[in-house]
């Protein structure tokens, strides 16, 4: 990426509010202590520790003690599948899993190896055409031997949001436990863990201006989890591992900062997603938004193209200064075309074509005309010569 390549990537990682990095900087250097050390230098970072548990509570409407510190979204995930699934067959013979065919990667290999290692029995619940799943059909499939139901709250790719206090109520209904993984909702979406009525939510923190390589699972109390890493006892033996204070410290303090302007950075870059939906439906031929027109990611815009292929065209963007990306970035490299579109009934030949757009809290709208301009000639000059974009 060149020094000024415009970044419309937010869906992968987001840059580190400075904010955050001031609040993690002590905690790399002075501040260095085990939170599990007696002495007084031990005691400061278990503070810190503990406020950052508390901070987080806060954002998220839960007890500082169903706060769970993991290394990141995909070991949450983990963590909830595997911790639920383990202790609900442990405690009643529970064997059951229903998840959704559109789950991000750490969602599906999980439930996939508990299937084919572990004898679970997992389903698939049907998405409709935009990626959404009905609560009904959850309702509708559960059984009393469900261990836990695993349904995404934004979907990395489509940006499609799924009825989350809806399915969580069904859920609880017949008392089963609910895991939603929120990785992608954090930085603009509500995220009150009583009102979304969620037992297990995953989180990231590199997703909402936070650091890399730290993430939080919020476990409800009273909900059965087993441990897949074990050890020490950190985390109220949940997940042993000393934890990492400084980035902790900055998750924290990332979605704080999120949370207190959620409203503001959601208009703003809804207006910005908006701009981009219209601009290129209007200029670009051939052309489909993927993913619910509405009941989307405030700052996601994703399409396919007909005759395109997609490498070709975030190289052509990359080349003109804008990063973006197609589909997940955890797909990057691979040339063949997302499960998450081929499972919306969307054609290979046009999956293989798709294009992610996601805005940021600092992302203008100069910024978004100069990349419809670069997006529709680039596609013109794809598509071989002068005829449509
Ligand atoms: N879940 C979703 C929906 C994601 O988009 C991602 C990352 O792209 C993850 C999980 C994994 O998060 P991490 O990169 O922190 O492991």
């Amino acid at each position: 990426m060149n020094a000024e390549s415009t970044y419309l990537d937010h869906a992968a990682t987001t840059p580190v509010d400075p904010e955050v990095i001031q609040a993690m900087v002590p905690y790399f250097s002075e501040e260095f202590g085990n939170p599990s050390s007696i002495h007084q230098r031990g005691q400061r970072a278990n503070a810190a520790l503990e406020t950052a548990r508390t901070s987080l509570a806060d954002s998220l409407g839960c007890r500082p003690s169903e706060i769970v510190f993991t290394s990141c979204g995909s070991e949450s995930n983990n963590l909830a599948i595997r911790g639920a699934a383990i202790a609900g067959r442990q405690r009643r013979g529970a064997s059951h899993i229903l998840s959704s065919p559109v789950e991000h990667p750490a969602v599906l290999e999980t439930v996939k190896r508990l299937d084919q290692g572990l004898g679970f029995d997992i389903e698939m619940l049907p998405v409709d055409k935009y990626g959404v799943v009905s609560p009904a059909d959850v309702a509708a499939r559960l059984r009393p031997e469900t261990a836990l139901v695993s349904v995404m709250y934004a979907n990395n790719e489509i940006g499609t949001l799924n009825p989350i206090p809806e399915i969580a109520a069904a859920c609880r209904a017949q008392g089963i436990p609910f895991h939603t993984d929120a990785v992608q909702a954090a930085a603009f979406m509500a995220l009150n863990v009583s009102s979304l009525g969620v037992d297990l939510l995953s989180l990231s923190a590199h997703k909402f201006y936070g650091p890399k390589g730290v993430g939080v699972l919020f476990v409800r109390e009273g909900i059965p989890l087993e441990p897949i890493q074990t050890g020490g006892s950190q985390e109220a033996g949940l997940r042993a591992g000393t934890q990492n204070v400084p980035l902790i410290v900055g998750m924290a303090t990332a979605l704080a900062l999120a949370r207190q302007d959620t409203a503001h950075n959601a208009a703003h870059v809804s207006a910005l997603r908006d701009r981009i939906i219209g601009g290129v439906l209007d200029r670009i031929a051939d052309v489909q938004l993927t993913g619910h027109p509405t009941a989307r990611l405030p700052n996601h815009a994703s399409f396919v193209l007909q005759d395109v292929d997609a490498g070709q065209l975030l190289a052509a963007l990359d080349l003109e200064g804008f990063a973006c990306s197609s589909g997940s970035a955890c797909h990057a490299g691979i040339t063949e075309p997302s499960q998450t579109l081929l499972a919306l009934g969307i054609p290979a030949e046009w999956a293989l074509g798709s294009l992610r757009v996601t805005v940021g809290k600092t992302t203008t709208s100069d910024e978004v005309d100069r990349f419809l301009n670069s997006l529709e000639a680039s596609v013109r000059r794809i598509r071989g010569g002068s005829g449509s974009a």
